[in-house]
């Protein structure tokens, strides 16, 4: 029989992992890590090396189901594509006709790696709905805008030359971002010296010469002391400050408010380790900070962006060998989003301006609906009614916050079409579910967000009657009169892709990867890409918008210090992590991951769980304002005794629909609010660090 070896990437994550995957016949034999991936350079997590599992698992939804009992009862029957297709197709004419294309809403799950998103926005464009919703305000979008609106880009570490200091600031490399884990340890091997910002002691911190650990959710305040702290103790770079900045005088004069000691009050981390911290970075230079999912998690998040970005700009790590650089394009259209591609000129500006959240205040450049605008809107035709939805690879009921009203809301609407590769609690209160394959079933082009390179990705297996997300778009875009914008063949779309780099597809198959070059001090020559050409420590812009042009530390809502009345009830403060066999709410029912991590654990320090009678490994009720919820005690020395660490987005796939999945029953979207904070960039709710207690479950 034939043997072969089909380079890919691995689509179990964002991360854009390279794997070699080993054929016999039409067989996949083993799935490996592949070397000559500048991501990952063969290292594999277990959640790749768990593909196989996925695709085989008896449980993945193999041909299109219709709704056959009450809303999330359950009771299904067996469609085919046309019916499925024509039946969504109908749900979405109907909404149309009756309502206006607004009342109907497209939500994204999170990044895929490859280009679904954008064909979702293609086709949300193209038929006229202007509401569609990503997990834009919850991770990463907000650390790009913090990035782009200082300096004008995106940097990338560069580990080639390596770094002489790192910064890991709330992002658990280890479990979630593989490849850059490796450089990060490879560049401490070489003699880099580690801070790491967590409040738990996470893998890397077992290596590092400064351990922070704040208080979570006041990241923000953290960074303002540091900058603080580099400016009075005269540390900056004062050639790049007068050169390559704007707003130096106006910033060191706004963070005399953020000196250690006040911000000590602020975010639990004593003075003197501020300035140690701050000053290890500002002379151990090249350096780098990595910041993660963490920062991510409340209104603050793009100006604790921005005051990274203003950390790095200071310190004058910005386009150094072994800083932080800019990189050329890839040479294909933008993953990020292209207007040939999503089609944003297509929807009349009449009906884009519909769009929910439009008058929020936002970024002008935030074109999403927000989550829970979208459940108001359904509950409360607030500002006006949503009827039906159509979610791509989305677990909503475990990723929205305030997830009883998000189980609510599904439960109104008119018509529900969830497309995902397995029956999840969301999917289950769907009108029609389609089955979708995973990355080993359709070709594509897959962008890491971390790295400046595109990988291929190749079919090598077909599951039952599953379909790539872009088939089932180009298939309701024939039932809508809208094939015109979606080729016949997924490959004629990656195609037109890839144009721009001069390549097919076919080729793109033999090459495998695109890489952009980092452009070193690249600002020298061409400036920053900023509307005064330096990089913007005070932001013209954003007081144009009408946001802090320096930022400003303002407590997120249901904090400590925003909700002192509640602390006495609620005197812990709770946080929360994505574990390593799992992305988001996904893999639960994969063996070779749910081995690994049976059930959701609590982490509680030995002097909390001894003041509230609770045991390693007793069930643990965690409370907040919002809601309850159970999880398991994992009591240890690595988290600050006033915090209590949540598993993130579980669900039980054992418990079948008679249980509802226990969509509700250690979700920490039971304890997360959902108010749109006023005046804030993103709208992004408080997900981290509110305030919580907890009790020996009975
Ligand atoms: S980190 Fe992500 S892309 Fe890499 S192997 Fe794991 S799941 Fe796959």
């Amino acid at each position: 029989m034939n043997t072969k070896i089909v380079k890919s990437t691995c689509g179990h994550c964002q991360s854009g992992c390279g794997v070699l995957i080993h054929m016999q016949g039409d067989s996949i034999t083993r799935i490996e890590g592949d070397p000559a991936s500048p991501v990952n350079k063969g290292v594999l997590c277990v959640k790749g090396k768990a593909s196989l599992a996925y695709l085989h698992h008896p449980d993945r939804l193999t041909h299109p189901l219709k709704r056959a009992g009450e809303r999330g009862e359950g009771k299904w029957q067996r469609v085919s594509w046309d019916e499925a297709l024509d039946t969504v197709a109908e749900g979405f004419i109907k909404t149309k006709t009756s309502y206006g294309a607004e009342s109907l809403v497209f939500m994204r799950g999170s990044f895929k790696g490859g280009f679904q998103g954008t064909y979702l926005a293609r086709f949300a464009n193209a038929f006229g709905a202007p509401n569609i919703a990503s997990m834009a305000s919850v991770c990463y979008v907000p650390r790009v805008h913090g990035s782009v609106l200082t300096y004008g880009y995106t940097p990338v570490p560069d580990y080639a030359n390596p770094p002489a200091c790192i910064v890991v600031w709330g992002a658990n490399l280890a479990e979630t971002r593989i490849g850059e884990y490796e450089q990060t340890v490879q560049a401490l091997d070489k003699g880099a010296k580690l801070i790491v910002v967590d409040p738990r002691r996470i893998d890397l911190a077992q290596r590092a010469a400064i351990w922070l650990q704040p208080r979570p959710g006041s990241d923000l305040a953290l960074a303002l002391g540091m900058i603080n702290s580099i400016i009075t103790d005269g540390l900056y770079d004062k050639a790049f400050v007068r050169d390559w900045t704007v707003g130096f005088e106006e910033l060191k004069e706004h963070v005399h408010k953020y000196a250690p000691d006040i911000v000590e009050g602020i975010t639990w981390v004593k003075a003197a380790d501020i300035k140690k911290a701050a000053a290890l970075y500002a002379t151990h230079k090249p350096g780098v900070i990595q910041i993660g999912n963490a920062i991510d998690h409340n209104m603050n998040n793009v100006q604790t962006a921005r005051a990274v970005a203003i950390l790095r700009a200071i310190t004058g790590n910005l386009g150094v060998p072994g800083g932080e650089v800019a990189c050329s394009s890839t040479g294909i259209l933008n993953p990020l989003g292209s207007p040939e591609l999503d089609l944003r000129d297509k929807i009349s500006k009449e009906e884009r301006a519909k769009r929910l959240d439009a008058a929020t205040g936002m970024l002008p450049m935030a074109y999403y609906a927000l989550p829970q605008t979208i459940v108001k809107a359904v509950l409360h035709a607030d500002p006006y009614p949503i009827h039906a939805g159509f979610i791509q690879g989305g677990n909503m009921l475990l990723t929205y916050s305030n997830a009883q009203e998000v189980y609510q809301a599904f439960k109104r609407m008119d018509f529900l079409a969830v497309a995902d590769m397995f029956m999840t609690p969301t999917a289950a209160m769907a009108d029609i579910v389609l089955p979708v394959g995973t990355y080993l079933e359709f070709n594509d082009i897959v962008a890491p967000p971390y790295y400046p390179v595109v990988q291929v990705q190749q079919k090598v297996a077909q599951v039952g009657e599953c379909r790539s997300d872009y088939e089932i778009m180009r298939g309701l875009a024939e039932r809508l009169d809208l094939a015109e914008y979606f080729w016949e063949k997924e490959t004629e779309c990656l195609d037109f892709i890839l144009e721009p780099a001069g390549l097919t597809f076919e080729e793109f198959r033999e090459i495998g990867v695109l890489q952009g070059e980092k452009e070193y001090r690249k600002h020298e020559r061409d400036g920053f890409a900023t509307p005064s050409g330096k990089a913007e420590l005070f932001s013209d812009r954003l007081k144009e918008w009408g946001f802090d042009p320096i930022p400003v530390y303002r407590e997120p809502e249901g904090m400590p210090l925003s909700a002192p009345d509640l602390v006495e009830e609620f005197p812990l403060v709770l946080t929360s992590w994505k574990s390593a066999p799992f992305r988001h709410s996904g893999g639960r029912q994969i063996a070779p991951l749910r081995d690994a991590h049976p059930n959701p654990v609590v982490w509680l320090h030995p002097d909390t769980a001894r003041r509230h009678g609770i045991g390693d490994g007793d069930w643990v009720d965690i409370e907040t304002k919002q809601g309850r919820i159970k999880q398991q005690a994992h009591v240890t020395a690595d988290i600050d005794p006033r915090v209590a660490g949540v598993d993130y987005a579980w669900w039980f796939p054992e418990e079948g629909p008679e249980g509802q999945y226990g969509w509700h029953e250690a979700n920490i979207n039971m304890l997360t609010a959902d108010h749109v904070p006023a005046g804030s960039e993103m709208g992004t709710p408080t997900l981290r660090g509110i305030v919580c207690k907890i009790s020996k479950a009975k």
